[in-house]
This record gives C-alpha cells, structure tokens and sequence, in this order.
C-alpha cells in the first residue's frame, strides 16, 4: 500500500486547517478510523480551524449530504495520536452513542472503496492498531490517546455493513437479461437480450407480472429491431375486434 492522492474527490475541502503535522507524509496507508464528534460539523469545523485545539481529522461525515476534507489525505491529521502515521481519520457528526444516519454509512462506504482502488485498503475490520482495513479510535487504546468511547459501541457494530456495501459498490450489479420495451411497430413487448428475442406482452395482467418480478422498462437500441425476424409484429388485438 501506498499514499493516497490528497484531495478525495468526493469531498467538499474546508482546509487548510493549522492543527496538523505540518507537510509529514502519511506512511502506507493501513486504513480508516471511525471517530465520532460528539457535537455538529460545523462546530467541529470550527474546532479545526482553532490552532489552540491541537487536533484535526482528514475528513468530517455530516448527517447528510457529502463528506468534508480538513486535510489531505497524504498527509498527517492530529486524530488519534500513535495512529497518526499509517491511517485516515474520519470524524462523524452526531453523538455517541447514536448510529450512523444511512447517509454517513453510505459515504463511509463509498471511501472505503474508494482507498480500496487506490491504495488496496483491504475491505475487512480492523480491531487493532497493527491490522488493516476499517477501524475504529477506541481500537488504539492508551496509545491513541485513550478515547474508548469514541465512535461509540453502534458505530463500530455498523462496520461490517459499511464494508458489505463497499463490496457491492466495486461490483456493479450484471446488466439485465430482460427489458420491458416499446415496440417500434407498436405495443409492448418483452426483451430478452441474452438471446435477442422477443415476445409481445398484449396483456396487461402480465405486464404487471412482469413489473412485479422486477423486469424493468428499457429500450433496444434501433438496429437491434431490423432483422427481418424481430420486426415482423402486429400488436394483439383485443379479443372480439376485427
Ligand atoms: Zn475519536
């Protein structure tokens, strides 16, 4: 593992802040501390900007909305004193011990797989100072200055769904097999793109089947309806009408 870039890109910056390790470079980056501020972004924000606090993290997790970036990410933060060297500090808005909203476990998400593709932060817990992956600041004991109860037992319960859906975000879903698609001739029918065929749906009892199952509407690019076979199409007519 290596250092990350500096700035995450989805983040809004707020730096620089003065509480940091002037421009010493992050170590090989072990992972990501979960922390929680025990009060609101922006006051926490403001706490960062105080030269006199002495502390800072490279990144802050509101309620809502995206990310904040005090420092960068190749660079040292004051969060967890002994951890300082080797991982990336994230503070979370709120007070312990409240869970994280399922905006903040979504962004948590999203960087994991993010230092995942970068640097090769492996997608595990990490419960203790030497290990890699998602920690926590309690983890670090004395030696990280002793904060037990931060982020706060929900929060560290809520890690293996941060990284659950980490994985699922660097494994998009497979492309669908079926669409719902308007029928150049008129009509709906049913796609079936693995083996491009169709078939019309003239019923609408089996449309909704179809919606219920969870087959989406989609279209066909146009060249995909120009073999002879595929547009030879009459929609049904309603039973009793010549
Ligand atoms: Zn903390």
């Amino acid at each position: 593992m290596t250092t990350a870039p500096p700035r995450y890109p989805h983040a809004a910056w707020h730096g620089p802040v003065p509480n940091q390790y002037g421009d010493l470079e992050l170590k090989p980056v072990l992972g990501v501390v979960l922390h929680v501020m025990e009060g609101s972004i922006s006051s926490c924000d403001n706490w960062f900007h105080d030269s006199a606090a002495q502390v800072s993290a490279h990144l802050g997790n509101p309620k809502t909305g995206a990310m904040w970036q005090w420092v960068e990410l190749d660079k040292i933060a004051w969060a967890e004193a002994g951890g300082n060297g080797r991982w990336i500090s994230v503070e979370h808005e709120g007070f312990a011990p409240e869970s994280l909203t399922d905006s903040q476990l979504e962004n948590d998400a999203q960087l994991l797989a993010w230092l995942h593709q970068q640097v090769g932060v492996p997608l595990q817990l990490a419960d203790t100072p030497t290990a890699s992956g998602l920690g926590y600041h309690a983890m670090g004991g004395a030696s990280w200055g002793g904060h037990y109860g931060c982020p706060g037992p929900a929060i560290v319960a809520q890690r293996p769904a941060i990284i659950a859906r980490a994985k699922e975000i660097l494994t998009p879903p497979p492309p669908p097999a079926e669409l719902i698609v308007a029928h150049p001739n008129g009509g709906e029918a049913l796609v079936d793109l693995t083996a491009r065929q169709w078939a019309g749906i003239p019923n609408p009892a089996d449309l909704r089947g179809l919606v219920a199952r969870g087959v989406k509407r989609g279209n066909v690019p146009p060249l995909w309806w120009t073999s002879a076979h595929q547009v030879a199409w009459k929609p049904a007519e309603p039973a009793g009408v010549l």
